[in-house]
C-alpha cells in the first residue's frame, strides 16, 4: 500500500494527525526533499528506509514503491503542502494503478494557507473578491493559453501564484498587461511557517523590486488583490462604517454597473483603485435586478452611463438620505462624475471627487452647501466618523447657513482646530446642533466612542439581546449610534444570537480569554456565579474597558441572562477634514 501524504507548508507540527500516524507506521518513506521539512522524518520508526525524491527520477521513485509493495511493506510518499497542488501525484497514481498497487491520499495544509496565515489574510473578503485564482507563471511546465497570467488578472479576483518567485519581473509585467493597476496590493511570502519565513508586502508595480530587496528567488508565493489592502489605507477613503446612521454600518462596497465594453473598462479601472465589484449589462445583467440586488447593501451604486438611467433605476428604492447608499453616474469617458443621491451622509460628493481625480474628469457636485462653499453638518459628521440623529433637521440647518446666518453647536467634547466662520460654539440647551452621545430633540452628531461589553447565557437569542439592549440604552441615557464595537469573553465567540446581534448593528465583536479580563485594572461589579462559570468575576465591564482602552461609564445592567456595560474612549474630533 502506498500512502500519499501532505506534509504541510513547513512547520513540522502542521502535518495532519492522520499524516503523522501514517509516517510513524511507514516501512519506507519517500519525501520531496526540496520542500518538505526534514524535521518531519523524526516521526519515522527505527529502521524505516528514507528516500529523498529531490535526487530521483520518476521511474526510480516507482521502482522503490514496487519493491516495497512486493515485500508487503507500507510506503509513505510525502509531498509538500497538499499533494493536489503542483504535487505531480497523478503520474505516480496512474503508474501504481496500472500495476494493481493500492494507494490512498491524505491531504495536507497547502503553503497557500500557510502563507495566508502569515499575513493574517482572508482571500474571500465580501465586497472585495469572492474567488481565489490559484495559478503559476509558465516555466518548464507550460500553462494553457486561456490561463495566461494576464488573462486571469483581468478577473480582479484574489490570486495566489505558485512556482514563480524566480520570475517576479515576468509576474509583474503579466499582471500589469492584464489591466491591474500598479497600485494593486501584492505580497511575497517566502518559506511560510518555516523559522526563516519572510514577508514582503508591496504592490503589483513594485513586485520585482520588493523580491530583489529581500533576496527572494524561490520557495515563495505571490499574492495579489484587494484582499491584501491594509485597513489603514482603506480608512483614507471614507470608511463605509461611517456613511449612514447605523444599519448600513459595517457595510458594503462600491458596486459599478456598466453598459458597454468601454464603460466596463472604466469601471474596472475605478474598482482597481477604490475596490468593489463590476457588472455589465453586456453579460446579460439586468439594470432593474442589479439595482434591486445592490441597493440594500452597497455603500455606493455607480452607473457608468447616462444620469437618467441611474435616476430611473434607483427611484423606486430611495427612502431617506440617512439610509440610502450613494448613487452616482459617470459617463463612460470619465469626463463627468455626477453625485445623484446621498451627497453628504452617503458620501456621494466625496466619492465623485475621488473618482474625478482618477478619471481626470469633473465632479459635478450640485448640493447647495458645496456650491456656496458653506459648512455642511452632515458632511462634517461623516469625515469625523460620526452618526447623525434627527437627520430630517439637516435641511433647516443648511438653510440657515445658506441664508448667511450662523449656527450654534453645543458639543459635549472638545473639537480640535478652528470652527468654520459660520459656526459658533454654545453652552446653551437650545443649539442648532448637538455633538453628543446622549439623546436630544435637535439634530445630533454622534461620535462613536463607546464600546459595549456583553455577557450572556448560552443560546441567548438575538431578540432577547435586542430587547435588553433597548432597555439598557434608555436606562443609561445614551444613543445606540454612539456604540462602535462590542466585546465579550472568548467563551462566547461563537454564540449565534450574539453574533447576529452584533452584525445587525455593524459592530465587530472583540473576545478575550478569562485571564486577560481578570488582569484588567479597576473596580468591577464582581459575581461569584460568573466567576464559577467563566473563570473571571465580571465579563461585561472588564471586556468593555479592555476593548475600548477607556473608562467605564455604565456599570453592569443585568436581566434575562444578559449583562451589558459601556466604556468610553475620549472622542477625537476636529473641525478640519482629518479626524486623525
Ligand atoms: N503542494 C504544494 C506546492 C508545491 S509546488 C503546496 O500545496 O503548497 C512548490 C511551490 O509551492 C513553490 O515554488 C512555492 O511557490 C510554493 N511553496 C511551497 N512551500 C512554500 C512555503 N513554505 N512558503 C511559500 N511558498 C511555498
Amino acid at each position: 500500500m502506498v500512502h500519499f501524504v501532505g506534509a504541510g507548508p513547513g512547520a513540522p507540527d502542521l502535518i495532519t494527525l492522520r499524516g503523522a500516524a501514517l509516517l510513524k507506521a511507514a516501512d519506507v518513506v519517500i519525501y520531496a526533499g526540496s520542500l518538505v521539512n526534514p524535521a518531519l522524518l523524526a516521526r519515522c520508526k527505527d529502521g524505516c528506509e528514507v528516500y529523498n525524491s529531490a535526487t530521483m527520477t520518476l521511474p526510480e521513485v516507482l521502482a522503490v514503491m514496487e519493491t516495497a509493495e512486493a515485500a508487503r511493506k507500507t510506503v509513505v510518499r510525502l509531498h509538500t503542502g497538499d499533494p493536489a497542488l503542483y504535487g505531480a501525484i497523478r503520474e505516480q497514481i496512474d503508474a501504481l494503478a496500472a500495476k494493481g498497487v493500492n494507494y490512498d491520499v491524505t491531504p495536507g495544509v497547502s503553503s497557500l494557507f500557510g502563507a495566508a496565515a502569515a499575513l493574517g489574510a482572508e482571500f474571500t473578503l465580501p465586497g472585495v473578491s469572492q474567488s481565489l485564482i490559484v495559478t503559476r507563471l509558465a516555466g518548464r511546465t507550460a500553462v494553457p493559453e486561456g490561463e495566461k497570467l494576464r488573462e486571469l488578472a483581468r478577473h480582479g479576483a484574489s490570486m495566489a501564484i505558485f512556482l514563480s518567485a524566480g520570475m517576479l519581473d515576468g509576474v509583474q509585467s503579466e499582471l500589469l498587461a492584464g489591466g491591474l493597476s500598479a497600485n494593486t496590493p501584492a505580497a511575497i511570502v517566502y518559506k511560510a511557517t518555516w523559522p526563516d519565513e519572510k514577508v514582503a508586502r508591496c504592490t503589483v508595480g513594485t513586485l520585482a523590486k520588493a523580491g530583489a530587496a529581500e533576496g527572494i528567488t524561490k520557495t515563495a508565493l505571490v499574492f495579489v488583490g484587494g484582499f491584501l489592502d491594509a485597513p489603514y489605507e482603506k480608512s483614507k477613503l471614507y470608511d463605509p462604517a461611517f456613511t449612514t446612521e447605523y444599519r448600513r454600518g459595517s457595510g458594503g462596497e462600491i458596486a459599478y454597473l456598466s453598459f458597454t465594453e468601454r464603460g466596463r473598462a472604466l469601471a474596472e479601472m475605478l474598482r482597481a483603485a477604490l475596490g468593489g465589484e463590476v457588472a455589465c449589462t453586456c453579460d446579460g445583467v439586468k439594470l432593474k435586478d442589479w439595482t434591486a440586488a445592490h441597493f440594500p447593501s452597497a455603500r455606493a451604486l455607480v452607473y457608468v452611463g447616462a444620469a437618467g438611467i441611474a435616476v430611473r433605476a434607483v427611484a423606486p428604492h430611495l427612502v431617506s438620505k440617512t439610509s440610502d447608499p450613494a448613487v452616482l453616474a459617470v459617463d463612460e469617458g470619465g469626463q463627468f462624475v455626477i453625485p445623484i443621491a446621498s451627497g453628504h451622509l452617503g458620501g456621494a460628493n466625496a466619492l465623485s471627487r475621488e473618482i474625478a481625480k482618477i478619471t481626470g474628469g469633473v465632479a459635478a457636485v450640485t448640493t447647495a452647501t458645496d456650491v456656496n462653499g458653506v459648512f455642511a453638518v452632515d458632511d462634517w459628521a461623516r469625515t469625523q466618523g460620526c452618526a447623525v440623529v434627527h437627520a430630517e433637521q439637516i435641511k433647516a440647518v443648511s438653510g440657515k447657513l445658506l441664508a448667511g446666518e450662523p449656527i450654534a453647536v453645543h458639543s459635549a467634547y472638545p473639537i480640535g482646530g478652528e470652527p468654520p466662520a459660520s459656526v459658533t460654539l454654545t453652552e446653551s440647551d437650545m443649539p442648532d446642533v448637538w455633538v453628543d452621545i446622549r439623546p436630544h430633540d435637535d439634530l445630533t452628531v454622534v461620535p462613536r466612542t463607546l464600546t459595549l461589553g456583553v455577557g450572556c447565557r448560552r443560546d441567548t437569542t438575538r431578540d432577547i439581546l435586542e430587547t435588553r439592549f433597548a432597555a439598557f440604552c434608555d436606562a443609561a441615557g445614551i444613543l445606540p449610534q454612539a456604540i462602535g464595537a462590542a466585546a465579550t469573553i472568548d467563551l462566547k465567540a461563537n454564540e449565534p444570537g450574539l453574533l447576529a446581534f452584533c452584525a445587525n448593528h455593524g459592530w465587530k465583536l472583540e473576545t478575550y480569554p478569562a485571564a486577560e479580563l481578570s488582569a484588567v485594572q479597576g473596580e468591577f461589579t464582581a459575581s461569584d456565579f460568573v466567576a464559577e462559570t467563566t473563570g473571571v468575576d465580571n465579563v461585561c465591564e472588564r471586556a468593555a474597558v479592555l476593548a475600548s482602552g477607556g473608562t467605564l461609564i455604565s456599570r453592569k445592567f443585568a436581566g434575562d441572562g444578559v449583562t451589558f456595560a459601556l466604556a468610553e474612549r475620549p472622542a477625537r474630533l476636529n473641525w478640519g477634514e482629518d479626524n486623525g
